[in-house]
């Protein structure tokens, strides 16, 4: 009998854990459950709507170059994900489910309830941990614990990674065809805003593998010295690529073994730091597993509960539309609503800018950028928030406040990133494009800066330490 394959984040056939698995076991049939309603109560935007839409159309034909046919199932809510798969099983006599497990609290509870309903039914419904080197609760401190801070996390990480764990699981044969066509995928209900820069972000996997052989090529070897850079296309840019699963971790550190002498760590070349960066991923994919209460928009740090965020709609609204006074933090907020992608360089200094200078809720920060963000995904945007607001697991205490102008300097000397996300600045020399005087803001309206540096660092370093030393 046919077995059923569920694809979620995981948008690609070469090497698909539950993917291979499904197609051990027999013919498989594959489902896609759209809940665009539960995606948006969960704060995901256009551009990543779109581009899912686009990954599983591209994965619908990968599909059917193996002759497993794509169905496609319309929900409201997670709730009725049991449902929906249940039907899809008794229609097609199907008595097993495959999928690769999502680690969010939501989606673990979604997925509980479906393996329950078949395990009811006399169905098996089978999680598969694909997304990461080391399932949640693998890697655990001396004492049993989820690791909440980075470094040793990282350690263990190396330490424990056997190339048994990088092993690519291959495509599946194609299957003699079934008597089922491929469901035609229906549009995306319109959204809120329409989705922009989708053409810098071509869907699917080939798309993914090209833009990695690039990074190899051209970018990698100087990934260490550039990847602060965002005037300078220095990173991969393979986020959402791997956030929807169009391309695996294995695929990414097989490639970097490949050019790096069979090395992950210790290499000359800046793939070192790049690897770091892949597990900065997984560690966060763990945070949510181990301390669920991230999940329930709470703060890694309880004593940061009592933080009192100040209600400042002004400066909300300046910072989403990169009109703050501070260029770099402009350009980067320009950057994001124009192309929905902001280099992390800039992810850091922004939300850092919001949550302690303008000492306003993180979450309001997190939600905007998951709105924006093309990459938008749970686990590092909520790490990457908390992170910034010493909310986090950052090893750093809350005195970490980047100075915005410094940050300019260092990461932008000559302005140019500036210069393009905030063309009124662009004629400027320079030296006056991270902070232009008074009169040239004015003359050219471009805002005074809604807060001053010193002040506002001042002002959340007593608002930090008077928590902290109750
Ligand atoms: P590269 O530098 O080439 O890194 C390779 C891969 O490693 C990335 O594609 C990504 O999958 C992963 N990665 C890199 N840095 C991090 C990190 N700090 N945390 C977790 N994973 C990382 N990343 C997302 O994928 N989705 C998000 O929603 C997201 N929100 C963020 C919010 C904030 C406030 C911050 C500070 C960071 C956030 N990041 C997020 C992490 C990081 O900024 C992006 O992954 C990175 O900028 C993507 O560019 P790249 O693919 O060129 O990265």
């Amino acid at each position: 009998s046919p077995v059923l394959m569920w694809f979620r984040s995981d948008l690609r056939i070469h090497d698909n854990t539950a993917l291979a698995a499904a197609a051990r076991q027999g013919p498989v049939i594959a489902v896609f459950v759209r809940s665009v309603a539960h995606w948006h109560r969960h704060g995901h935007g256009a551009n990543k709507l779109d581009f899912w839409q686009r990954g599983v159309k591209a994965l619908s034909e990968a599909l059917a170059g193996l002759n497993i046919p794509l169905l496609h199932r319309d929900i409201d809510d997670f709730q009725d994900a049991p449902a929906a798969l249940l039907t899809l099983a008794r229609e097609h006599g199907a008595t097993a489910l495959h999928f690769n497990h999502e680690y969010p609290l939501d989606e673990q509870r979604r997925d509980a309830a479906v393996i329950d309903a078949f395990t009811q039914a006399g169905l098996t419904a089978r999680g598969h941990h694909d997304a990461v080197a080391f399932a949640p609760g693998e890697l655990l401190t001396g004492k049993g614990d989820y690791y909440g801070v980075f470094t040793p996390f990282a350690k263990a990480w190396h330490r424990q990674l056997t190339l048994q764990r990088l092993a690519l699981h291959d495509v599946p044969a194609p299957q003699p065809p079934l008597a089922l066509e491929p469901d035609r995928l229906p549009e995306l209900p319109a959204l809120q805003d329409p989705p922009v820069g989708a053409h810098w972000w071509p869907a699917g996997e080939e798309a993914a593998s090209d833009r990695l052989e690039r990074f190899l090529r051209f970018r990698a070897r100087h990934y260490a010295a550039q990847r602060d850079f965002p005037g300078i296309r220095g990173t991969s840019e393979l986020s959402p690529y791997l956030a929807l699963g169009m391309l695996s971790h294995r695929q990414c550190l097989q490639a970097v073994l490949g050019e790096n002498d069979g090395r992950l760590a210790d290499g000359e070349h800046g793939l070192t730091s790049w690897v770091n960066e892949l597990i900065w991923r997984e560690f966060y994919q763990h945070v949510a597993v181990g301390f669920p209460r991230v999940c329930r928009h709470r703060p890694f740090q309880a004593w940061s509960e009592a933080l009192p965020w100040r209600d400042d709609e002004a400066g909300f609204t300046a910072w989403c539309e990169g009109r703050t006074g501070y260029p770099i933090v402009d350009a980067a907020m320009r950057q994001l609503v124009q192309t929905g992608w902001m280099h992390n360089r800039l992810r850091m200094v922004s939300a850092m800018f919001l949550a302690k200078h303008l000492l306003i809720d993180w979450r309001r920060g997190e939600a905007f950028f998951l709105r924006h963000l093309v990459d938008g995904e749970f686990c590092a945007n909520n790490g990457g928030w908390q992170w910034a607001a010493s909310t986090g697991t950052d090893a750093v205490p809350y005195f970490r406040i980047f100075n915005p102008m410094t940050q300019a300097r260092r990461f932008d000397p000559e302005g140019t990133f500036i210069a393009e996300f905030v063309p009124e600045l662009s004629k400027l020399p320079a030296r006056h494009r991270h902070d232009p005087p008074s009169d040239i803001r004015h003359r050219l309206n471009y805002p005074q800066p809604i807060v001053d540096h010193r002040v506002a660092r001042q002002r959340a370093l007593d608002t930090f330490k008077s928590l902290k030393n109750d």
